[in-house]
């Protein structure tokens, strides 16, 4: 008996996969309403009746001959199961949209003949009820399926029953009886092969057809038989095949797809008609959506709104962040105090205290603003506004040398550059890919966050501009805004100078609106804290060890040097010459090395350094701390509000993620273009910051 089984999620982008896999596995995938989310196979173990049962989650597809990456992945899927009976998995797990029912079963009509058993989910049933679209008990023997299940993922019906089939299906072990067990007659035969040779004649001159089609693998017969299999889609084509051949000419390939297409249409029809099908919900729901999108979409409105909403997403980040905060600002202080009262006085309690506490401390403080980031950006691609706005962006992002689909990576990047690098997988053509790649890191990720805040906060005065623009708001917006302008300069001219292949089109379906599933925000928030707190942990806790002691050694007779002739001063002071002219000490020189590990070690750096300088017990606060200090070779302070935009101009270019640039060779397989991306976006942070310092100079700012 068999004791370990695999399952296949499969379905068209959008349709509610992951979702259903997570409720399954009691993971937490990254849900949604944005085709193209999940860009690789994830597999996780379930048990079912005491036995092992491992479900894959595939990324969405239309059908096995499509084109980007992400699809390719299912395709090669696929195509190895229909060579390979081994490489089958037992059974598969067909997601489809009851809200677009006949599209959905394109695909599904693809991995039919694989003789796969196959339970389908009719998704989003909380949205339209299946028994009103179609009879089930009809379908499910018209399609000869092992189990059709109404389901919904958000609402979690169906849960119960796809566990008792999956019960059902490990204890007797049944296979699909064979679906397409009919094989051609020898006379069907003779008259189709006049078409079988042509197909296979094409197949034999056009290499590119073969890559197209990817089934080489097959002699003309039995690509035939895998490409329209069924009994039915045969007897069609039987019937038709007059027009067929007359049809077939110079242009093979359109044919064999059209061909394709309609004959599946075809038998799809066919199955529904007898299984008592109607449409007529659809159309209902679509509507709604199309009302929304009437305003939401909007040729004016539109953009603006879309512009709105972002300055509403920064403006909140300041201020719903400032209470949590400062709460864990106190926090971190007063456990920092709490520490060093309890600990005898030393060299290890200044390391607990003014490395690791005020370095991690320094960092953590900044959750809240990535929290609130983090659930606006769900938000928008949850409910289905993404699609819209790439929809609404595509043709300006065409004119810059990007792609529709460029947006999302773009709006992920925002967060950080690492999963919107991955995102761009989706994107079809290699050129368009490449640049957003390349100008991806110039989008401000939430790393940079703690920078601005810090040196907004401490010296960008909290005024309002006509009572309304709150200034702190308006610079930190200036500074996204500098970082996505220069990234869409850029592209344009990266587009002009490449070479690569280009293939610019976009097709892409816009779901309708939808309510997103509360658990699943608030799971991605998780995630992404711990992720964050984490990094906090590991890197910065690591750096600020280290920082510490380059800070506090080498020492003489037993007592701390100052700082300034510290290892860590001495490296300051080494590069002091080359940043001077940007405005930096040699302080800041020294958060600009430890910010190469990423770039909110900057502030856990000026951190760390503050409080070892500071003779006194208690920790002190960073930002009076910074105000305060006074470069005693000009007798004016180290930071001034020129320094600060100089410093945050800096970091809104600067190459400053070693994380990045490791991903970019992996999606981009060569270091060329790692290296290219470090070069050039040294040289801008260098020549930007140089310019503003320089000019503030000249403006009579200090
Ligand atoms: P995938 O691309 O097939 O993996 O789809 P996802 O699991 O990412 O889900 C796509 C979108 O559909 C997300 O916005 C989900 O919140 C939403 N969704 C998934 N299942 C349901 C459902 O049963 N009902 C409703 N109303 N929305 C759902
Ligand atoms: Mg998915």
């Amino acid at each position: 008996m068999k004791n370990k089984f695999e399952f296949s999620i499969l379905g068209n982008p959008n349709s509610g996969k992951t979702a259903i896999f997570n409720l399954l596995t009691g993971l937490n995938q990254k849900v949604s309403n944005y085709p193209g989310i999940t860009v690789e196979k994830k597999s996780s173990n379930i048990r079912v009746n005491n036995k092992d049962i491992i479900l894959n989650d595939y990324p969405g597809s239309y059908s096995i001959k499509s084109q980007s990456i992400d699809e390719s992945v299912v395709r090669n899927a696929v195509l190895s199961w229909m060579s390979n009976e081994d490489s089958r998995p037992d059974g598969i797990i067909y997601v489809a949209d009851i809200t677009n029912l006949r599209r959905n079963l394109y695909f599904f009509s693809q991995l039919l003949p694989l003789d796969i058993p196959i339970i389908v989910l009719l998704n989003m049933s909380d949205i339209v009820d299946p028994n009103q679209i179609v009879d089930i008990d009809k379908l499910k023997k018209n399609f000869n399926i092992f189990d059709i299940i109404p389901f919904s993922a958000s609402k979690k019906h169906g849960l119960k029953n796809l566990k008792i089939t999956l019960g059902r299906f490990v204890e007797t072990n049944l296979t699909q009886p064979i679906n397409n067990s009919l094989k051609l007659s020898s006379s069907n035969k003779n008259l189709l092969k006049p078409l079988f040779d042509i197909i296979n004649n094409h197949l034999k001159l056009s290499k590119k057809i073969i890559e197209d089609l990817s089934l080489s693998i097959f002699s003309s017969e039995s690509f035939c038989n895998k490409l329209f299999f069924n009994d039915s889609v045969k007897a069609q084509l039987l019937k038709e095949r007059n027009r067929i051949l007359s049809a077939i000419d110079n242009d093979m390939l359109q044919n064999i797809r059209t061909l394709e297409s309609d004959l599946r249409y075809g038998f799809i029809d066919d199955v529904l008609y007898k299984s008592d099908y109607k449409k007529i919900k659809k159309v209902k729901l679509q509507s709604k959506s199309e009302k929304i999108d009437k305003v939401l979409t909007h040729s004016i409105f539109g953009p603006i709104l879309y512009v709105g909403l972002l300055y509403f997403i920064f403006q909140s980040i300041f201020t719903f962040a400032s209470v949590p905060m400062d709460f864990i600002d106190s926090l971190v202080t007063s456990f920092g105090n709490n520490v060093n009262r309890n600990l005898p006085e030393g060299i290890f309690r200044d390391l607990i205290v003014d490395g690791i506490i005020a370095g991690v401390g320094g960092v953590v403080i900044f959750l809240p603003q990535i929290i609130i980031l983090m659930f606006f950006m769900i938000l928008l691609e949850d409910t289905g506004y993404m699609t819209r706005v790439t929809f609404m962006m595509d043709k300006f992002m065409r004119m810059m040398g990007l792609h529709g689909k460029s947006v999302l990576p773009i709006m992920s990047g925002y967060a950080c550059a690492i999963p919107g690098i991955i995102s761009t997988r989706t994107i079809d053509s290699w050129k368009e890919r490449l640049v957003t790649i390349l100008i991806l890191p110039l989008i401000s990720c939430s790393a940079r966050l703690p920078v601005y805040v810090l040196m907004i906060g401490a010296f960008i005065p909290n005024v309002y501009i006509f009572n309304f623009f709150g200034l702190q708001g308006l610079v930190m917006v200036a500074m996204y805004f500098l970082g996505t302008v220069t990234a869409f300069i850029l592209a344009k001219v990266f587009s002009k100078f490449l070479s690569e292949r280009s293939n610019p089109t976009l097709i892409m379906e816009i779901p309708p609106y939808r309510l997103p599933i509360i658990k699943s925000v608030y799971k991605q928030l998780i995630n992404r804290s711990k992720l964050f707190l984490v990094n906090a942990g590991k890197i910065i806790m690591f750096i600020s060890i280290v920082l510490w002691f380059l800070v506090s050694f080498p020492k003489i007779d037993g007592e701390s040097v100052q700082i300034s002739d510290s290892y860590a001063g001495k490296m300051g002071h080494l590069i002091e010459p080359i940043i001077e002219p940007l405005g930096f000490d040699w302080k800041i020189g020294i958060g600009l090395i430890t910010s190469f590990a990423a770039r909110e070690v900057v502030v856990s750096t000026l951190s760390t350094i503050y409080n070892v300088e500071d003779d006194g017990d208690d920790m002190i606060n960073l930002k009076d701390a910074m105000k305060n200090d006074i470069n005693p070779k000009t007798g004016k302070n180290v930071f001034t509000p020129l320094v600060a935009v100089s410093i945050m101009v800096f970091f809104v270019y600067a190459a400053q993620c070693v994380a990045t640039f490791a991903i970019v060779r992996t999606e981009t397989n060569t270091w060329k273009w790692p290296m290219f991306m470090i070069g050039y976006m040294t040289a801008l942070a260098y020549l930007m910051s140089y310019f503003v310092y320089n000019f503030g100079l000249y403006l009579g700012f200090s």
